[in-house]
């Protein structure tokens, strides 16, 4: 049985606790571009985007965080390497969350410097290990394992501890699907810091989503993680979209769920085109609704059992469009998209 974990504020979001799980992104842009990277913060927000990330490379970017906020209501994360000073300017620059490593932002004077910034502002911190980070004396002990980048993980949270820091959510992520949920697991098992979960340079948008979808997914039916990142080579945007399918997938976010069939011989109209249509057409709906786009109505109705609004081909270049399983007008083809999403809309408004 997995405890469930302490919440953390990162901004107006909380994570852990029961909270929603929420996703997260990183920007390709430095924040210090503060003109395209409001224009890109809002619009990830709009997709659904919960938190957003930024490397931090130099003060000019790490003062930038607050700027941002002032136009855009997104919690933003600075991710800073090697350099506490970075730390502390993000801190100071308006950061509502650092993602750093306490092992190598310098000595123990430094990480003490950080863990008093933390405090103070009450800001989180994000410490985890990837699989390429992993401790060399962990290496030594137990080899790359589940263990050894557990325990990395561990330890840089434990170092923050010391300083009397407990505002911490940990990572531990690998590139290889089997590790990462191992890994998540072994810690998961060992502490109740909220766990910020993905698989790592996981791929293109294709493979990486097959790929996060089997981690994330497998640690999210576990109970286990609290906010998401489907790390992908690929634009930020399908991401966001990645990580909100994966939320819908697996009934964890409110919104609209398409049910739509492969369709077979039976299937006489362009129910694939119209399904994807209705999937853009109910992005961003918050309202709990499942929607099927069938290809046939002989047994699409049926197959559909649980939809609150639906559509099937019924040939002659008209479909039917059903209501909690019964059929409440035919329409054509041509007018199709008109009506049902006229329904679609509502069904919202009810
Ligand atoms: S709903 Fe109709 S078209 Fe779709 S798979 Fe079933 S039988 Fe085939």
């Amino acid at each position: 049985m997995i405890p469930m974990s302490k919440t953390v504020a990162i901004g107006k979001i909380k994570i852990g606790g029961g909270n929603p799980v929420a996703v997260q992104t990183m920007s390709t842009l430095r924040p210090s571009d503060t003109f395209n990277a409001e224009k890109e913060a809002q619009r990830l927000k709009d997709l659904g985007c919960d938190i957003l990330r930024y490397a931090v490379t130099d003060e000019k970017d790490a003062g930038s965080f607050r700027e941002i906020k002032k136009r855009v209501d997104l919690p933003l994360v600075a991710d800073i390497h090697y350099d506490y000073k970075l730390a502390l300017a993000a801190i100071d620059g308006g950061a509502d969350k650092i993602r750093i490593n306490p092992g190598n932002i310098g000595g123990e004077k430094e990480v003490k410097l950080v863990a008093a910034a933390l405090k103070d502002s009450g800001i989180p911190v994000r410490v985890g290990a990837n699989a390429g980070s992993i401790e060399k004396e962990f290496l030594a002990k137990y080899g790359r394992n589940e263990v050894s980048l557990g325990e990395s993980a561990l330890k840089n949270a434990a170092i923050l501890e010391k300083c009397g820091v407990d505002n911490i959510v940990i990572s531990v992520k690998a590139s290889d699907v089997a590790l990462t949920v191992k890994a998540y697991e072994y810690v998961a098992a060992r502490t109740d810091y909220p766990l910020h979960i993905g698989v790592t340079e996981a791929g293109t948008a294709y493979m990486g989503t097959v790929k996060n979808s089997i981690g994330i997914g497998a640690l999210l039916l576990k109970g286990i993680g609290d906010t998401i990142r489907v790390s992908l080579s690929a634009p930020t945007e399908e991401e966001v979209r990645a990580g909100r399918a994966i939320l819908s997938a697996l009934d964890l976010s409110d919104g609209a769920k398409i049910i739509a069939c492969p369709t077979c011989a039976r299937c006489a109209w362009n129910c694939a085109d119209f399904a994807k249509k209705t999937e853009e057409f109910t992005r961003g709906i918050k309202k709990n609704i499942k929607i099927a786009v069938m290809g046939c109505a002989v047994n699409g109705i049926g197959e559909s059992e649980g939809a609150d609004l639906g559509v099937a081909g019924a040939g002659k270049g008209e479909c039917v469009v059903f209501v909690k399983g019964k059929i409440i007008k035919k329409v054509s083809e041509t007018e199709l998209e008109k009506v049902f999403f006229g329904e679609i809309e509502k069904c919202i408004r009810n």
